[in-house]
């Protein structure tokens, strides 16, 4: 049984079902009314080394990613993060990996003005479990499951890059000296979307945040939204690194099946688009269209016009080869 007919059989149905979860399980955060004008929006990740990280990951960027991919969670429902909680198992106490740990954490709080507010220490293998926290103004949060057939599709920044880097590391590629740390730095050290989140929770039909890949993460907006999509492949923002190091078609392809990016990928209705691009370029984020919402319930890719197949998938845990990913 894969990572998503597990959650599903076995957690998502529930004998309680209370009036103040606004959203369970199911999407990028869940969402609770308490009282007052906001929701709260609280998401729970967990990197393991040898799965989520090569063992001889630094640990600054372990402390980075473990706040930046719980982070990126909280903007793919256009929250305000606000509170963080630290469940650690070490295999030792080490100070000088503690250090660098906490310098990566708290680089990416004070940056967000997020607090530690809790947590758990314990011995064992490498593991880190962040369960953060924000609010979102009452009805004005993104989900995947709003988006509508005749949407556009778009997505922030550049995607694969992180996948390149992950293929480096096991010497299946090699990238250019003079790209390395440009690459190798989304990997390590991705940059969640949050103010992106922000300016889209008035814009944007549906979100969610890349960490499996495109193909993967546009299929949990289809699933929830039940619509189809196309992606025009000549569209795909890939870092011209990329394009240098695997070619175009190759790093197309990557593109739309490595995990990692932590970019947002999003939906805007056509009455939408103009208002969405103005203010989302007046914050300087950058952001493409990369195709169109259908009514199939399928996704589609197609190269200047031409349907093209899909070769690549994303991941998911539990489905062959997920395990050791990353030793
Ligand atoms: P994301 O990739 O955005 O972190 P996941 O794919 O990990 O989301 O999870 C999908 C949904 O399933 C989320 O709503 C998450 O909270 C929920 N979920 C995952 N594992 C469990 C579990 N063991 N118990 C309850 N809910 C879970
Ligand atoms: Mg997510």
């Amino acid at each position: 049984m894969k990572e998503f007919d597990l959650i599903k059989r076995f957690f998502t149905e529930q004998v309680v079902k209370r009036k103040d979860v606004v959203l369970g399980i199911g999407d990028d955060c869940a969402l609770i009314h308490v009282s007052g004008l906001n929701n709260i929006a609280v998401t729970t990740d967990t990197l393991i080394a040898g799965v989520h990280f090569p063992h001889d990951t630094s640990p600054r960027s372990i402390g980075h990613k473990s706040i930046a991919v719980s982070l990126s969670d909280l903007a793919a429902m256009g929250a305000d993060p606000t509170w963080l909680s630290l469940a650690l198992t070490l295999p030792q106490t080490d100070e000088k990996w503690l250090t660098e740990f906490c310098a990566g954490v708290f680089e990416l709080c004070e940056y967000y003005n997020v607090q530690l507010i809790g947590g758990d220490t314990t011995q064992g293998p490498l593991s880190i479990t962040v369960t953060a926290q924000g609010l979102t103004p009452e009805g004005k949060h993104i989900t995947r499951s709003g988006a509508k057939a005749g949407d556009w599709l778009y997505v922030t920044g550049e995607i694969g890059d992180a996948a390149l880097a992950l293929k480096h590391i096991k010497g299946m590629v090699t990238i250019e000296d003079v790209f390395k740390e440009q690459i190798l730095s989304k990997l390590d050290y991705p940059k969640p979307r949050v103010l992106a989140g922000q300016a889209l929770r008035e814009y944007a039909s549906s979100a969610i945040d890349l960490s499996d890949g495109l193909i993967s993460d546009l299929g949990h907006i289809c699933k929830a939204s039940g619509v189809g999509a196309n992606i025009v492949m000549e569209a795909l923002p890939i870092s011209s690194a990329m394009k240098d190091t695997l070619g175009s078609e190759q790093a197309a392809q990557l593109a739309l099946s490595g995990g990692d990016d932590y970019e947002l990928l999003f939906t805007v209705s056509d009455d939408k688009k103009v208002g969405m691009e103005t203010a989302l370029a007046n914050s300087g984020i950058a952001i493409t269209c990369i195709g169109q919402l259908n009514a199939s319930e399928k996704i589609t890719t197609t190269l200047n016009s031409k349907p093209v197949p899909i070769t690549a998938s994303g991941f998911e845990h539990f489905s062959s080869g997920s395990i050791n990913e990353v030793e």
